[in-house]
């Protein structure tokens, strides 16, 4: 049995190496559906694997980090790097290619980090994140893909680094997550 929670939010990138010029080449912003897949292990006495209100506060501070952000590859040219972070106040510099595909695999890994040793989630583990960028188009990323070399390898979300902005807001959400 699995069990979903949606979040939206408001994100732009460009995606290097697209083979869409207007992808590659240009900056621009996709309202984000991100839907987070949990598996229910077991019910509780009163037929219920997680608190809906506790799942949505655990994974809103993972979600929040990416609302307005501007998703940015450690591998663009520097001066692209640069001239963002100079005109942008929240951004996130991920150690991969913010593809829907990436930003799905993301997404989960953060996942991961907000439920753990949440008590009250003890019913349930993330499974899945299905990410839409489009309307007629998502990316879903499974555990198995977070580590896989075909996937771009282990991401580590240590090697992200948040815009002095969302420098607190990503401290607490690290600090709470343990
Ligand atoms: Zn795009």
């Amino acid at each position: 049995m699995l069990v979903r929670k949606v979040f939206c939010f408001e994100g732009a990138h460009i995606v290097r190496g697209s083979v869409s010029k207007k992808c590659a080449m240009s900056i621009h912003g996709h309202s984000y559906r991100a839907e987070f897949l949990f598996k229910c292990l077991r019910l509780d006495e009163a037929g219920i694997s997680a608190d809906f209100t506790i799942l949505k506060s655990a994974l809103q501070q993972a979600v929040s980090l990416f609302d307005h952000t501007l998703l940015i590859w450690r591998g663009d040219k520097a001066e692209y790097i640069e001239a963002m972070k100079s005109h942008s106040d929240q951004y996130i510099i991920l150690p991969v290619n913010p593809s829907a595909e990436q930003i799905a695999r993301a997404l989960l890994a953060f996942a991961l980090i907000a439920t753990s040793g949440v008590k009250e989630l003890g019913n349930v583990e993330p499974f899945s994140v299905i990410l839409h960028e489009t309307k007629t188009g998502y990316a879903q990323a499974f555990l198995e893909d977070l580590g896989d070399p075909n996937m771009g390898g282990a991401l580590n979300i240590k090697d992200f680094e948040f815009s002095p902005s969302l420098r607190e807001d990503a401290a607490n959400f690290f600090a709470n997550a343990t």
